[in-house]
């Protein structure tokens, strides 16, 4: 199919510098080698430490980003910044951003085309609550946030586009989506871009699967062949998990 699988830990406010530390250098050991990507979404306050430590071994980013270029934006961090201290992806629209700090798809866009005009590569995440999955709303909730988060991305852009397919209602809750309904979701979701754009970039881009992802859950749901990856939060705290997580998926990708 050509998609590299890409698994990326969301270590939310989790984490010091030297925990960080720690498990990187641990995480070195336990992953030798790997043939797909590996990336840690870390608190910015861990970002250059994590970049540090990695050695361009893994991925590092954050969990969020301002749509600003600089200024008076008391709090927040820029894509300079993130940059500046070893940062090379952040995660976009995350259902906890959108949810407890309001952030509405004209944010959630202005904040995708910062990070593409800047070098900065987006983990665009997206997904639908409880009530919209037991409505049957689930596709119109992704194909709306597709097209909101994707709003003026060029074509030549989109191609540095990670989807992160999250169904709020398996974030953090131990109720995993099932690999057929995360495949189903993900197959939905490729539909949708090739839509807005061509089939050949909506084969290439990468669709994660997030929500409760475990060393249990992560087999079913990485051999579907929509399904390219994880974004992994709770179990990515553990480095025994997540190289678990990680080692699996690479054997998969074999
Ligand atoms: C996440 O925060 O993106 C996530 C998927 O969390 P968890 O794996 O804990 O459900």
């Amino acid at each position: 199919m050509g998609r590299s699988l890409v698994v990326i830990g969301n270590w939310k406010m989790h984490k010091t510098m030297m925990q960080t530390k720690e498990f990187i250098q641990q995480l070195s050991k336990k992953i030798p080698s790997t043939s797909i990507k590996v990336g840690l979404a870390v608190p910015f306050t861990a970002l250059f430490t994590a970049s540090q430590a990695s050695s361009s071994k893994f991925l590092i980013g954050v969990q969020n980003i301002s749509p600003f270029k600089e200024g008076a934006y008391t709090g927040e961090i820029s894509t300079t910044m993130v940059k500046d201290a070893g940062g090379s992806f952040s995660l976009i629209g995350h259902s906890e951003r959108r949810r407890y700090y309001h952030e509405d798809s004209e944010v959630i866009s202005q904040k995708v085309r910062r990070c593409l005009s800047e070098g900065i590569q987006v983990v665009l995440c997206i997904g639908e609550t409880e009530e919209q999955h037991f409505l049957g709303k689930t596709q119109d909730v992704l194909k709306e946030q597709l097209q909101q988060g994707l709003k003026d991305v060029s074509l030549e852009d989109a191609f540095k586009i990670i989807i992160a397919y999250e169904p709020v209602w398996a974030i953090g809750t131990g109720k995993s989506a099932t690999a057929q309904q995360a495949q189903e979701a993900h197959r939905f979701c490729r539909s949708v871009i090739a839509h807005a754009y061509n089939k050949a970039t909506a084969e290439h881009i990468p669709i994660i699967y997030g929500g409760s992802v475990t060393v249990n859950t992560i087999k079913e749901l990485i051999q579907q062949p929509d399904i390219d990856g994880a974004l992994v939060g709770g179990a990515s705290l553990d480095v025994e998990s997540f190289a678990t997580i990680v080692n699996f998926s690479t054997e998969v990708n074999l």
